[in-house]
């Protein structure tokens, strides 16, 4: 752990390398915000951010439950957390990971989309007789930038069937799903608890949980969620209901919602070719959501005196691949140069976790702690005790007018 610094005070250090900056205040709002709206337990889905720091600062504020994806990340958790209750949240697992998650890392819950899972885990745990079982359930992904129902979850009749079978032999017996990440509508929450809802009653199986998983969204350049409480809202409105009948409990995933505005890299132009900037860091470094899967984050030029006129840029990163290219447009001072630091936002969420050593390149190991706001916010403070700073070198609001127009 370094000392807390400011964004600037890292810029004019000059660094060669892609500098991770970590905002541990805004962890604490992400979770502070979940904790006093959200009525059930969180999960924190650990491939989000698996950086120990954010893991140890999301236990020190109250987080006891974690969704792992891996037997690695089991292993982790348990590695920091002995009490920590973990969910094996992955519908396909191998083996081998059943066995040592079970019988080694003392874990109880798995979720699973299908018959040939469910045996798995029964033959690998010895038919244990204190299993929880998660039933994912497949749900359309309408209002979600990053889909994921293709890949997982049962359909309807399928899963009728499965929480039959499950309910015959597990201790505890719950439905989950996902709506999709960055999921920009409470409505898509709405919808899916309504389908699993019909499910849950065709099986005539009573719960002990219904998890709604992941999706909570972040702020970027372009997409402003409506405020957090509304998702929550949509879900307290829609299981009420069916936690009443099954006196179960309410759980949620969320990982992106939790960490993104806590993390961000400080990059530097390498070079500029008009409206394309060749960068220190790219999509096999903390930006393949920039690539990919498109998405605008947020920019901070950090320079005295640069231009005040914004201009969109893309942005090459600096291995040789072709595909190491963000679209963006990415809104910086028109007059951005060679050798200027910038800071990306959003960055705690799918950042560094995705990094390779492709090419030679990598994205640093450590980080720094700073104590700025950060550059766009789903959590704000009240606007009197925003540092004045903030708002003068923020430009958030900028951007997402521009990008969003
Ligand atoms: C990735 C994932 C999450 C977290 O999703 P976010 O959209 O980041 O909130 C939760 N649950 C499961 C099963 C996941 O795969």
């Amino acid at each position: 752990m370094e000392d807390t610094t400011s964004v600037a005070a890292l810029a004019s250090l000059r660094a060669e390398q892609p500098i991770v900056i970590y905002r541990p205040h805004m962890l604490r709002r992400a979770v502070e915000t979940f904790a006093r709206g959200f009525r059930g337990q969180v999960l924190y889905a650990v491939k989000t951010n698996p950086d120990e720091h954010v893991l140890k600062d999301l236990w020190a504020h109250g987080i006891r439950n974690f969704d792992a994806a891996s037997l690695h990340e089991v292993a982790m958790v348990r590695g920091l957390f002995p009490d920590a209750t973990i969910y094996f949240m992955h519908t396909v697992k191998s083996r081998h990971a059943i066995r040592e998650a079970y019988h080694t890392y003392g874990v109880r819950h798995f979720s699973l989309d299908s018959a040939d899972e469910l045996e798995k885990i029964l033959v690998e745990t010895g038919g244990a007789a204190d299993l929880g079982l998660h039933v994912r359930l497949a749900i359309p992904n309408t209002h979600a930038e990053l889909a994921l129902s293709d890949k997982f979850g049962a359909q309807a009749a399928d899963a009728v069937q499965l929480l039959k079978a499950v309910r015959a032999v597990a201790a505890h017996t719950g439905v989950c799903f996902h709506v999709g990440s960055q999921c920009m509508h409470p409505d898509a929450y709405r919808t899916a608890i309504a389908l699993a809802k019909k499910i849950v009653a065709q099986s005539g199986v009573t719960l002990d949980s219904f998890d709604v998983g992941g999706g909570f969204p972040s702020v970027y350049p372009g997409m402003t969620p409506p405020p957090m409480q509304s998702y929550f809202d949509a879900i307290h409105d829609a299981t009420r209901d069916i936690i009443k009948a099954h006196g179960c409990q309410l759980l949620a995933e969320p990982g992106r919602a939790l960490v993104a505005e806590s993390g961000s890299t400080l990059v530097r132009v390498e070079l500029r070719k008009g409206d394309y900037l060749y960068l220190n860091d790219g999509t096999y470094g903390s930006l393949f959501d920039a690539g990919t899967p498109k998405f605008i984050f947020p920019t901070r030029l950090l320079r005295e005196n640069a231009s005040s006129e914004l201009r969109g840029f893309s942005f090459y990163g600096p291995t040789c691949d072709t595909l190491d290219f963000m679209k963006g447009p990415f809104y910086l001072p028109e007059d951005v140069r060679e050798g200027d630091y910038f800071e990306i936002g959003q960055l705690g969420a799918y950042g560094r976790t995705m990094a390779t050593r492709f090419n030679g390149f990598s994205i640093a190991r450590n980080y720094v702690t700073v104590s700025d706001e950060p550059l766009m916010t789903m959590y704000p403070l009240p606007e009197k005790v925003l540092p004045l700073r903030t708002r003068v070198l923020g430009g958030g609001e900028k951007q997402r007018k521009v990008a969003g127009k």
